[in-house]
């Protein structure tokens, strides 16, 4: 088998311990003499997957009980108008951040429903800062404060959690950097990821609830879209992604494992840093252009100062077993996604290709 350190923003590297448990049990789930794929997801079997999934997900957060875990489908981008269209309540608007591509997508359709109010984006400087929060216009009236704790494409990551004001819950689109850090659930109202990048496969959401936001949704809210109605169902209103889900189960297994959230927060930071430092002692060979305070733990962005060298950088990488290193369409340069299942090893295995490449090429 190749083996390769893959770098993709998602989908992404899985564990690979969680991959070869998933392919030891794929025909024969515990002796079910069935595929996980193969289970009515209604069964006693899938049941007790789905519940420590849950349970796994909730000790790994510290989830509080009056926290709703939602599995859902329709990718993070489906949040974008579930938000609006479940929390707005009767108030008029809703407030959001602007750090970059994924923060822009929820501001346009969040106005499909509602009001938006733009209380500070880095826009003006391409999205290489987070605003300071002493500078944000916000609406003590609005239903609730969206902010985009890592913006993936961009390589920006907010360092610190928005202080939430009476009455407007926090909103966060944590997709991308999801259990890479410790977090307290109880300062939001709603947290949601996708999980094709730091939890699972793709076809999978978590939504993490508190329940006295439920049942404010408009009344002419599909009732797929309905947090209330996936509420009440567990999760199972209609045939949710099981195979995800087991997936992702075996991934917070795997995290509890490595010590949970607080020993992968460290491991990341000293990915991100060894990276980092690659970069900012190259003597302007590659550069970040985030500013230092804000730069991604889990979406490392450079450019190569010879612009023309980034084809040849990308397939000698390759050839190194080194893939998916190509920036964002809408950015160019290189990303390098270093998600909790990214072993160390990888991260060094590129800082000394980079290092060798910038040798070769000065
Ligand atoms: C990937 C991503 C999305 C979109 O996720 P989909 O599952 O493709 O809809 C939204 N927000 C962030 C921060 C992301 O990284």
């Amino acid at each position: 088998m190749a083996k390769v350190y893959n770098f993709s923003a998602g989908p992404a590297v899985l564990p690979h311990a969680v991959l070869a448990e998933a392919q030891s049990e794929l025909l024969d789930w515990h002796g079910s003499g069935m595929s996980v794929m193969e289970m009515s997801h209604r069964g006693k079997e899938f049941m007790q997957i789905v519940h420590e999934a849950e349970q796994d997900l909730r000790s790994l957060l510290h989830i509080p009980n009056n926290y709703k875990v939602l599995f859902l489908q329709g990718g993070a981008s489906l949040q974008f108008a579930m938000l609006p269209l479940n929390l707005l309540g009767d108030k008029k608007s809703v407030d959001i951040v602007d750090t970059g591509h994924w923060s822009k997508l929820a501001i346009k359709e969040a106005r499909r429903y509602s009001a938006v109010n733009v209380v500070a984006s880095s826009e003006d400087r391409h999205y290489l800062y987070v605003p300071a929060e002493d500078t944000w216009q916000r609406d003590p009236n609005a239903a609730y404060l969206h902010y985009t704790s890592n913006e993936t494409i961009g390589g920006l990551q907010f360092p610190f959690t928005p202080s939430s004001l009476p009455g407007v819950p926090l909103v966060c689109d944590m997709s991308s950097d999801f259990l890479s850090r410790e977090i307290d659930v109880t300062q939001f109202g709603l947290i949601y990821a996708g999980a094709q990048k730091n939890i699972g496969p793709s076809g999978l959401t978590v939504v993490i609830v508190r329940e006295d936001l439920l049942g404010l949704a408009q009344p002419d809210t599909p009732t797929m879209l309905n947090y209330q109605v996936h509420a009440d169902a567990d999760s199972m209103y209609n045939t949710p992604g099981t195979y995800p889900i087991y997936i992702a189960g075996l991934v917070f297994k795997w995290l509890k494992e490595q010590g949970g959230v607080n020993a992968m927060a460290a491991r990341n930071a000293e990915k991100a840093g060894l990276l980092y430092h690659a970069i900012d002692s190259s003597n302007g060979f590659y550069t970040c252009p985030v500013d230092p305070e804000f730069r991604s733990k889990m979406n490392i962005v450079f450019r190569l100062k010879d612009e023309s060298l980034e084809e040849t950088f990308l397939s000698e990488a390759k050839k190194n077993g080194l893939v998916q290193l190509k920036g964002h369409r809408a950015l160019g340069g290189m990303r390098a996604s270093i998600y909790n299942a990214m072993p160390i090893e990888g991260v060094k295995a590129l800082v000394h290709f980079m290092q060798e490449f910038a040798r070769q090429h000065s």
